[in-house]
């Protein structure tokens, strides 16, 4: 199994960072988590285009992580040549998301339909609304959901991916809490999203402070992996996000967890492997 950061940036832009999006590729299988700015040039950078998607997963519905899933809609229809079904799973809220994202693109798809005629109808998105604890399958990948805690913004969910042998959890944004334990407890590989309390707190204003509140630190993120024993921990969606390789202040706040830790740039990939 193969964990890709699509995109390490958060929710304000970067010239050098795709908003948050992470891919799970096994040999059959690619899945889309999160679908942040810029996610379909970042897939293309690995070769991976909308109609090659097994699934797109969404762990909440804030806006950096679904502002370019429309795109991900439309490049998955005007692809594919016979009209496929596009998956996507989320928390309760998701159809309603999906309901507006395609009024968006009424116009579009009428123009593109009226242009086309071989494009014989909109595009096809399939909505799975899920709630934690919900197990199922996207080709040979097992998924299963869990409880975050990323309040007010609720609901939220973690995924945590199984084939191959190998385990990957996907937790998205939020503070430590007993559903990330539990779905992260002896998985392979554990992805979270994180935030460097020390540099928020440089900034006086109140509504960066308030991003403390809801999201894990490098040291928390560190003691989740720690507890739930995990292999690997892989930091993304730097908050505020550092200068391009610039991970040594990163790395040494997640000092609490004895694994291996990845930080990475767009594109980096981590291969999960068993234990031999
Ligand atoms: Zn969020
Ligand atoms: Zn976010």
């Amino acid at each position: 199994m193969n964990i890709i950061l699509t995109g390490t940036g958060g929710p304000l832009p970067d010239p050098h960072r795709a908003g948050p999006s992470t891919v799970i590729t096994t040999a059959s299988t690619t899945i889309l988590v999160d679908a942040g700015r810029a996610v379909v040039m970042r897939l293309a950078a690995c070769d991976i285009i909308p109609p090659f998607l097994s699934a797109v997963v969404l762990t909440h519905l804030h806006s950096d992580h679904i502002c370019d899933l429309n795109d991900v809609v439309t490049t998955h229809w005007v692809m594919t040549p016979e009209p496929t079904d596009l998956h996507v799973y989320g928390p309760v809220g998701t159809a309603q998301a999906v309901d507006g994202l395609l009024s968006m693109l009424a116009s579009d798809i009428g123009y593109r339909m009226k242009h086309h005629a071989d494009l014989v109808e909109p595009p096809r998105v399939i909505v799975h609304e899920l709630t934690p604890g919900e197990q199922f399958l996207v080709g040979d990948v097992s998924v299963l959901t869990g409880a975050t805690d990323h309040r007010p913004v609720e609901p939220t969910l973690g995924y945590r991916f199984s084939a191959e042998g190998v385990s990957a959890v996907v937790a998205g944004d939020g503070v430590p809490c007993t559903g990330l334990d539990e779905l992260v407890r002896g998985a392979d590989a554990y992805v979270q999203t994180v935030v460097r309390e020390d540099l928020v707190r440089l900034v006086p204003r109140q509504r960066f402070l308030d991003i403390l509140g809801y999201h894990s630190t490098v040291r928390q993120a560190a003691q989740t992996a720690q507890r739930g024993g995990v292999r690997t921990l892989v930091l993304t969606h730097f908050i505020p996000t550092p200068a391009l390789g610039e991970y040594d202040g990163w790395r040494a706040l997640a000092a609490d967890f004895d694994g291996v830790v990845v930080t990475g740039d767009d594109l980096t990939r981590v291969s999960v492997t068993p234990l031999s």
